[in-house]
């Protein structure tokens, strides 16, 4: 299996957004660092949090940000994407993760572009 590297202090940042803005969903993007590390969340701007990730305004995403992929928690039991997770994915770069309750490490998922599970490594 494909791994994706995450640094601590970034899968912390993604656990803490996503309880705090549970039951509603957290929405961000994925920055990695010049080791290929995920190591900043961009979390958007004027982001509807609520039932449809979609809503998630692309437009607020300046051209210059370097993301490669998304991060979206889902406040139920199940990090499986959606068919909407999927179109998502396909348009915003090549690592996605999600998390699910009760957000924790061992309920975090990662997915490329197609939606196939990577292996996620912490670093
Ligand atoms: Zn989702």
């Amino acid at each position: 299996m494909e791994e994706v590297r995450i640094k601590r202090e970034a899968m912390e940042f993604i656990l803490q957004a996503s309880r705090n803005t549970y039951p509603d969903e957290f929405a961000g993007l994925l920055r990695k660092n010049k080791k290929g590390e995920i190591a900043e969340i961009l979390v958007i701007p004027q982001t509807t949090n609520g039932k449809s990730f979609s809503s998630i305004n692309l437009y607020n995403v300046g051209y210059t940000s370097h993301h490669c992929g998304s991060v979206h928690s889902h406040p139920g039991p199940s990090a499986r994407p959606s068919n909407a997770d999927l179109n998502f994915f396909r348009a915003t770069g090549e690592v996605h993760i999600i998390v699910c309750v009760p957000f924790d490490s061992s309920s975090m998922r990662a997915y490329d572009s197609t939606g196939k599970e990577l292996g996620i490594k912490i670093a």
